[in-house]
């Protein structure tokens, strides 16, 4: 300490000790003397200071507030200020300010006055009001945060500046991992332009070993207490940039990440810079706490955002449900509705069938019952032409023999006829009997070619049988099948012309054997295939020869066929000839009663 007017050793030795800055003025309030605590904090040498004003030591826009309160209590006595307790602050060597609390003395010696200053340095307990400040404006804030966390964010970079450092950035690692610069906040919009337009032609490389990507990349904090010169160098990518970034004046920084439950959301940035304050070691556990208290309220929200999508994707799902299930029940309704339909008509047809039933019987009952009783008159018309023929009733003249003939004759047809319709009616009504056998198939032909052998001759046709293996047997009632192969031959021979040919064959698969009766006569239509073997159809009723037909044959050998297990079918080409096949069982066929028109009886 410079020597002092009459100083007490005792109280040098405390002043030369003291941490706090002590300095003694004149009353025209230059400097007499300093402590070393005055260089120790603010960096002025004793001698700079000495003779100076103390006003040196102000910052310029206190200086002449100070210079006219001196006077004013130098004249008046009145003091505007508690000398105990002013806060000011203090230009260190550098021209930064330092917080200072000061308390100002005075003192007589030798008819001269003199004051004291005592000055403090304030900074730990301004930074730890700042902080303090800070953290009880941004702890609602951030508990607070909702689903707009990037609001909240954006909240808390201007909350940290000025009170926590000149320079607050958050930045958020997106889902694709690319970062995204979402606040910025400075007092100074300018700069936000410049740093905006800075990262905007420097984005930061995701690979950078230090900075936001490095500490996004690893979770860790990172702090520069003091930014040495080659540290932007480094960072630079070119002169501009570089000198971008020194336009800056950036002094100390430090970068946190923003964690919850170990994932890091993206980081935090503080950055000192014109303020010239300084992060230190201490205040990194505070910026840690506020990186995990951000990161927190991000997760939170991520968590709302999920449950709200949940819910809104449910109630989708609701909503979607409810639409399958209302169609659902319309498809039900519309299904019932046909159902009924289907069920009344099933009915109807069930009606219908039963009327169709009745009808087809009460038809059958007629024909037989007819032609029971067109058979009596006509046996009588038979036995009376017998009578006369055997010349019971007189000789008889040529003429008269020639007509009882044709009236033979035509007596006989009548019955073939009335025979026909008989038999019909019976396999209709279902009255049929089958005494199902086995048969030999060479033995039925043969059968069936002899009977019809002189007709054939008659009309000039030829004949061929093929060879039948005479071991080939089928299941079948004899009488039927002779009266199918009689008539399907029956109606070859009705249906060529002179000159033709008519074959039979037989030829057996895995369950049965066909027999063919082929003829090269008029032939069918194919779309009459199905139409003769209905009754009473006959395709050209001037064709074939009226006396000898009522169109009952295929009809009934079909349903003979049929009876036993069997089937007849046609192939035919108009003009070329015709081929009908029936088809019969090696073993009986058992049907199911009512599944045929006619009954099966083994034998
Ligand atoms: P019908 O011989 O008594 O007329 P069918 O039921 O046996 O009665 O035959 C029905 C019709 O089928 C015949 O009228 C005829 O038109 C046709 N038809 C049957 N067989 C032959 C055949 N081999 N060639 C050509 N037409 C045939």
């Amino acid at each position: 300490m410079s020597p002092l007017p009459s100083a007490n050793l005792s109280y040098l030795s405390v002043i030369e000790t003291t941490p706090d800055m002590v300095v003694i003025m004149d009353q025209n309030g230059l400097i007499l003397a300093v402590n070393p605590a005055v260089e120790r904090i603010l960096g002025h040498p004793n001698e700079a200071l000495i003779g100076q004003p103390l006003t040196r030591i102000m910052p310029e826009r206190f200086r002449a507030q100070h210079t006219a309160g001196l006077r004013r209590y130098l004249d008046t006595g009145n003091r505007h200020l508690d000398w105990t307790s002013i806060q000011l602050p203090a230009l260190d060597r550098e021209g930064c300010e330092i917080p200072v609390d000061i308390s100002f003395g005075e003192f007589e010696e030798d008819g001269r006055r003199y004051f004291t200053g005592i000055m403090r340095d304030a900074r730990a307990r301004k930074k730890s009001d700042d902080i303090l400040e800070f953290l009880a404006r941004v702890g609602p804030t951030l508990a607070d945060s909702s689903l707009d966390y990037e609001e909240t964010l954006r909240a808390l970079t201007h909350l940290a500046v000025p009170h926590l450092a000149d320079w607050c950035a958050v930045d958020i690692l997106t889902e694709e991992g690319t970062i995204e610069r979402l606040a910025v906040a400075h007092s100074d919009p300018a700069l936000i332009q410049l740093v905006a337009d800075l990262d905007r032609r420097y984005p930061p490389r995701s690979d950078s070993p230090i900075g936001v990507p490095a500490v996004l990349r690893t979770g860790k904090s990172e702090f520069v207490e003091e930014i040495p010169p080659d540290l932007l160098e480094s960072v630079a990518e070119d002169e501009e940039h570089l000198d971008l970034l020194l336009s800056l004046g950036l002094r100390s920084y430090a970068i946190v990440p923003l964690l919850a439950h170990g994932k890091t959301y993206g980081t935090l940035t503080l950055v000192q810079a014109e303020s010239t304050r300084k992060f230190q070691e201490s205040d990194l556990p505070l910026i840690e706490d506020l990186g995990r208290r951000a990161g927190l309220a991000i997760h939170n929200a991520n968590l709302y955002r999920g449950a709200i999508e949940a819910n809104r994707t449910l109630e989708e799902q609701k909503i979607e449900l409810e639409q399958q299930s209302e169609e659902a029940q319309a498809l039900a309704e519309e299904l019932e509705a046909q159902t009924e339909e289907l069920l009344a008509a099933s009915r109807d047809m069930e009606l219908k069938t039963a009327e169709a039933e009745t009808a087809n019987r009460a038809k059958s009952e007629f024909l037989a019952t007819m032609s029971h009783e067109l058979r009596t008159p006509l046996n009588a018309i038979g036995g009376y032409v017998q009578l006369l023929q055997l010349g019971i009733r007189g000789p008889l003249t040529t003429e008269q023999a020639a007509d009882l003939d044709r009236i033979k004759s035509s007596e006989l047809h009548l019955l073939g006829l009335i025979n026909a319709v008989l038999n019909y009616a019976k396999l209709d009504a279902g009255t049929v009997e089958y005494r199902i056998e086995k048969l030999s198939v060479e033995a039925a032909i043969a059968e069936a070619d002899t009977m019809l052998a002189p007709q054939l001759e008659s009309v000039g046709l030829s004949y061929a049988r093929a060879a039948c293996s005479p071991d080939l047997t089928i299941s079948a009632d004899p009488e039927k099948l002779r009266q199918i192969l009689l008539n399907l031959l029956g109606n070859a021979i009705k249906f060529t012309p002179a000159g033709g040919t008519v074959k039979v064959a037989c030829v057996p698969d895995s369950n049965g054997v066909r027999i063919d009766v082929e003829d090269s006569g008029v032939g069918i239509e194919k779309e009459m295939f199905a139409q003769i073997f209905e009754p009473f159809v006959q395709i050209d009723r001037a064709l074939s020869k009226p006396a000898e037909g009522a169109g009952l044959g295929l009809a009934i050998s079909r349903n003979l066929a049929r009876g036993m297990g069997g089937e007849i079918t046609v192939e035919s080409e108009a003009g070329k000839g015709t081929t009908f096949s029936v088809w019969l069982p090696f073993e009986p066929v058992t049907r199911p009663p009512g599944a045929g028109e006619s009954q099966v009886q083994n034998s």
